[in-house]
């Protein structure tokens, strides 16, 4: 009679940002709902979990070091903060201030009312802005009549604007708002993966201010019918790590600290019948066994890993560029910053050749982020377009962030205090053919037995892409179970 197994099958997720905690937490919920007990890993190679996720909560400030707002458009994010019970937590970001600007010029100008990243949904307010030069603006409004683009191969998102809209609404909004959100070069990102709306939109209306007018009539309907409670952005009452550590608080048992994987191996099935599929090597000669893996970890932290299994697929997450960014928070009190612009913040085009590329009055945006009298603020710096701040040292980089913000806003006192956080190689570069070599990456892993890739760098890069696809390779795992539970 062979041996009876009694062991349960073991997942290792591999990374603890929202992907990896995410995905232990779908397993969870997979577990108790089906009759599969399964065990979950999940290493990371730092001393906490949340990876971009940062919020620092002290005396009376809710300061966001990395992500501070999470898009409500896509779904999967408010279906998980309901099944969390977060719901009450959640807050939508102050209507009387919504509002940005860039800089131009030296000055802060407001982006016209109704301009949707890299195009406008009306046209008046960009007639009457100062944004635009009287050309600049009849661009603007002649593209409904650009032809359409007959190639279908990726361009990038440079291309894309400059060819539709014009070379103005690249560099003085689209490059610091579209390429901002990537900290990234416009003339390398992809238009396909970063601005993939905007493309769908030519080619089924010919035109993207056709599209965006299209889209606001039936996202109009839509929001009645739905009754929506929601503001574009959202965050929690605490912070937006109210998510990670509500997440980390129903895993923890699972959750393993400083535990960088080194190497994973294969084993072969049958030698020993409790041998698993999957050895993970961890510094320090400790490995963990595994049954399958959700890989949650950044492209180049993942492609060495995969190298002895998977060459193709590993040259081309090895392939997939990273930006450098750092974030300056500082507080102010609220009389020195009177004569601010009353919004969420500002961009800084390329073009202005300041040493920093936004600024965000974080408690002008969400409510109870400073104590009463003050104000916080937070300013970031680098990026694919300014690499060379990253070499800066601590003191230089706040104070190019302190003088910039004051000469912008037209603000000559000090902040009562600064906190600067860098984030290296921290976001993944789509540049041009992204999605193809995502796709076959994808192909290429699927040759892998019990063994999934998710993460900020394949499909998206928002906390809401993250959620969905740390959900969705939870489920493909957990499907591979269900279809061999036999083994077990
Ligand atoms: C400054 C900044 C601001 C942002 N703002 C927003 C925002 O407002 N809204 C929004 O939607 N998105 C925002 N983003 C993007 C979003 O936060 C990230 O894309 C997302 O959090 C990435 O999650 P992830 O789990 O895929 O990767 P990560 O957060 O990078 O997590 C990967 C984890 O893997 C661990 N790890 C690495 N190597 C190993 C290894 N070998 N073994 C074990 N563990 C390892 C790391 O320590 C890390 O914890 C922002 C990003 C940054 C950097």
């Amino acid at each position: 009679m062979p041996a009876q197994v009694t062991k349960l099958p073991r997942v290792a997720v591999l990374g603890g940002g929202i992907t990896g905690l995410v995905a232990a937490y779908r397993l969870r919920e997979l577990t108790a709902a089906n009759e599969i007990p399964l065990e979950t890993i999940l290493l990371e190679s730092s001393d906490r979990v949340g990876g971009a996720l940062e919020t620092i909560c002290d005396n009376g400030y809710v300061i966001e070091n990395g992500a501070d707002a999470i898009l409500t458009e896509k779904p999967a994010v408010l279906r998980l903060v309901k099944r969390l019970g977060l719901e009450d937590k959640l807050i939508t970001t102050q209507e009387r201030f919504r509002r940005s600007y860039v800089a131009r010029r030296g000055r802060l100008v407001p982006i016209p009312d109704g301009f949707s990243l890299i195009a406008p949904t009306v046209l008046g307010p960009v007639i009457h802005s100062e944004l635009f030069s009287p050309l600049g603006k009849l661009r603007i409004l002649a593209e409904p009549l650009i032809p359409r683009r007959r190639r279908r191969e990726d361009e990038s998102l440079a291309a894309f604007v400059r060819r539709r809209l014009g070379q103005q609404v690249l560099e003085r909004i689209a490059q610091p708002l579209a390429g901002g959100i990537y900290t990234g070069d416009p003339g390398t990102l992809s238009a396909a993966a970063t601005i993939p709306r905007f493309v769908e939109m030519e080619r089924v209306y010919g035109s993207v201010i056709r599209g965006l007018k299209a889209a606001a009539r039936s996202n109009r309907a839509a929001r009645q019918a739905s009754g929506a409670r929601w503001s574009l952005f959202v965050s929690f009452s605490s912070g937006i790590t109210q998510l990670t550590d509500t997440l980390l608080k129903r895993i923890s048992d699972s959750v393993r600290y400083r535990s960088q994987v080194t190497g994973i191996e294969r084993q072969v099935p049958g030698e020993h019948p409790r041998r698993r599929l999957w050895r993970l090597r961890l510094e320090d000669e400790l490995s963990v066994e595994a049954d399958a893996i959700i890989c949650t970890i950044p492209a180049y932290a993942a492609a060495p890993l995969l190298r002895p299994h998977d060459e193709h697929a590993a040259g081309l997450l090895d392939s997939i560029e990273y930006a450098s960014s750092a974030v300056v928070n500082m507080a102010f009190r609220e009389a020195d910053l009177a004569g601010v612009p009353q919004s969420f913040g500002f961009v800084v085009p390329a073009i202005e050749r300041r040493s920093i590329i936004a600024g965000s009055f974080s408690s002008f945006k969400y409510a109870g982020r400073a104590p009463s009298g003050m104000v916080l603020v937070r300013v970031f710096l680098g990026g694919e377009l300014q690499k060379h701040m990253m070499l800066l040292d601590d003191d230089e980089l706040i104070t190019a962030a302190v003088e910039d913000f004051g000469a912008l806003v037209g603000v000559r006192a000090r902040p009562v205090f600064t906190r600067l956080r860098r984030w290296p190689r921290a976001m993944p570069q789509y540049s041009v053919g992204h999605l193809q070599r995502v796709t076959e990456i994808e192909r290429s892993l699927e040759r892998l037995p019990c063994f999934a890739l998710a993460g900020a760098f394949l499909r998206g890069v928002g906390i809401p892409d993250c959620v969905q696809a740390g959900e969705s390779a939870a489920e493909t795992v957990f499907s591979q179970f269900q279809r061999n539970r036999a083994q077990y």
